[in-house]
């Protein structure tokens, strides 16, 4: 049995990730701050004599007294709506968050792992995004507040692992979807499931021809178990490959759901990446993983949630 410390453990990952610790016999601190995160995501596991949670801002000075076996550190805002509302506490916690976790994670000699983001790619000019892709980043953007201060987490994740030794995880998550997302978190995947049960028109911005893939979360937790279990400490890329616009995306919406929703053309928000898709060579090679749930499949059970 470890121990496992899961910032941000209340949000949309974290609490999956909770879960599948909890599920493999595992002891699981929880901390968050709910800034984005909801006590409904923990609350069937509050029961649970393995489980505990702190209520804290990680980007504070941490104190945790008992010894610590891993550090995954996915506490942040991550909807571009919530980090443009919450500028400051983003790089504050995607900065000093990190370096307090990291902190952490070398006093008690734990191993670490950071969620960083697609986001580091900036609006890339490449297509697949791979790794050794360095990115095309707007700092004084409106998304520069998540994309540099995940950047800079990379950067000190990084530092940690070279000084320090520490041994660390980076992975670079690309759009992830699933039961527990925030209903009006603002992304695309809640907006338009929230719409079309609605039957409201799904609000596509600028002419939809934008990219993104989509990956369901039982994935994406799998990849990171599949991370944490190897020895590989630079970044790597979780995410589905299967790229659609985001035209094609609403459309897929309003034929899963029945829903008589039109489409409603909105302004294209600043800096929005014009494609987004991941190169999964070195996951598949180095961690034998790929994506296994198919889009609608994952869409139908994210669906029956929002419904519910
Ligand atoms: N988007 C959209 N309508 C919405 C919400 C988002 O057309 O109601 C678009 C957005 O402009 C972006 C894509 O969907 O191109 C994905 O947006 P999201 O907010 O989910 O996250 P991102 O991938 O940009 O980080």
């Amino acid at each position: 049995m470890a121990k496992y410390l899961v910032t941000g453990g209340a949000g949309f990952i974290g609490s999956h990730l909770c879960e599948t610790f909890l599920t493999r016999g595992h002891e699981v601190l929880c901390m968050d701050n709910y800034s984005t995160g909801a006590k409904q995501n923990i609350g069937s596991f509050l029961k649970n004599p393995r489980f505990r949670f702190i209520d804290h801002n990680v980007s504070r000075y941490i104190e945790v007294q008992e010894p610590l076996d891993f550090i995954l550190h996915f506490a942040s805002p991550a909807s571009p709506v919530d980090y443009l509302e919450l500028p400051i506490p983003t790089l504050k916690v995607g900065a000093l968050g990190t370096h307090n976790t990291l902190g952490l994670a070398k006093s008690k000699d734990a191993g670490y792992l950071l969620a960083s983001t697609s986001e580091v790619y900036g609006d890339p000019a490449v297509r697949p995004q791979s790794e050794e892709y360095w990115g095309n980043v707007n700092p004084i953007g409106p998304r520069g507040v998540y994309d540099e201060a995940k950047r800079f987490a990379e950067a000190m994740t990084m530092a940690y692992h070279r000084f320090h030794g520490l041994n660390t995880r980076i992975v670079r998550i690309f759009n992830t979807y699933g039961p527990r997302m925030r209903l009006r978190d603002g992304r695309v995947v809640p907006n338009f499931i929230m719409q079309a049960l609605k039957g409201e028109p799904l609000t596509v911005y600028g002419q939809g021809q934008q990219t993104r893939s989509f990956l369901y979360v039982d994935d994406l937790v799998a990849g990171i178990n599949r991370l944490l279990e190897s020895d590989h400490h630079l970044p790597i890329n979780i995410g589905n490959p299967h790229e659609m616009t985001v035209l094609e995306f609403a459309e897929k919406i309003i034929a899963l759901t029945g829903s008589k929703s039109t489409i409603a053309y909105k302004p294209l928000p600043e800096d929005d990446p014009q494609v987004r898709q991941p190169d999964i060579t070195k996951a598949r090679k180095i961690l034998g993983w790929e994506p296994k749930v198919e889009l609608e499949e994952g869409l139908i059970k994210t669906i029956e949630y929002f419904r519910t």
